[in-house]
């Protein structure tokens, strides 16, 4: 049995690619959907990472089947795009309730364990949007950048305890979600991208599993952007 790894929103997308690479490198791996519907060849828990009393006992779930979380990737996120005049505050809220404060849930009840064990990776899929901005994606982009502030401070606290938190910033990844956008705003967003291109989600998923790998054990309280050179510089 590898090491114990939780990915909440791993049933597609991203969080899927992910948990797909690491499942392959030997680790046990436990995805989360808001269903809990079964997902080929991995483990599912049903969890809404709004709601803390789920994130509980998903957390209750893995733990008896694979141990202690070693690593957990918080990558569960929504978007609900609008301009700042029209974006409603429902909007906002519920944005940050689910990308900054479900990844806050989701980690708060990780470290517990990984503070036993003394190790723990912990990574944040956050967005090169909550470093460059976007126009129509203000509460996208807050709960972002709101990951990197949280990442940064669990880095200095839980570094003496031989515990990692990192954030990956992607680009365009070709998933449900960049599905959701028109093609003219895609077009728009490729122009400016130097490779020239959408990422495929296991682009992603290569630079997360270095980051929970052994190669990355003296990285902490980093931001690693994977965007074809969309933010060169941020
Ligand atoms: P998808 O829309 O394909 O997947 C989103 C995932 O998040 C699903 O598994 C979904 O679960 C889960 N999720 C949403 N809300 C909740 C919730 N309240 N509780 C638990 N799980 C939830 O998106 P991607 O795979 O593209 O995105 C994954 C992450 O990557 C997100 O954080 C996103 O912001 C980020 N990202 C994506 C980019 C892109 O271009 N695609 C670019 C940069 C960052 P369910 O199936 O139950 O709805």
């Amino acid at each position: 049995m590898g090491r114990s790894v939780l990915i909440t929103g791993g049933n597609r997308g991203i969080g899927l690619a992910i948990a797909r690479r690491l499942a392959d490198g030997g680790d046990s791996v436990t995805v989360t959907s808001r269903s809990g519907e079964p997902v080929k060849g991995l483990s599912v828990a049903q969890c809404d990472v709004r709601d803390t009393a789920s994130v509980e006992a998903a957390f209750k779930a893995v733990e008896s089947e694979q141990g202690p979380v070693e690593v957990l990737v918080a990558n569960a996120g929504i978007t609900s795009d609008q301009l700042i005049a029209l974006l409603k505050e429902e909007a906002f809220t519920d944005v940050v309730d689910t990308n900054l404060t479900g990844a806050y849930r989701v980690a708060k009840r990780a470290v517990r364990g990984m503070m036993k064990l003394r190790r723990g990776k912990i990574i944040f899929i956050s967005s090169i949007v909550g470093l460059y901005g976007w126009a129509g994606q203000a509460n996208y982009a807050a709960s972002k950048a709101g990951l990197v502030g949280l990442a940064r401070s669990l880095a200095r606290e839980l570094g003496p305890m031989g515990i990692t938190s990192n954030v990956v910033a992607p680009g365009l990844v070709d998933t449900d979600m960049a599905a959701g956008l028109s093609e003219e705003r895609k077009a728009a967003i490729l122009g400016a991208v130097p490779l020239g291109r959408i990422a495929d989600a296991d682009e992603v998923a290569g630079v997360v599993a270095f980051l929970a790998g052994p190669d990355a054990a003296y990285v902490t309280g980093a931001v690693v952007p994977i965007d074809g050179g969309l933010g060169m510089g941020h």
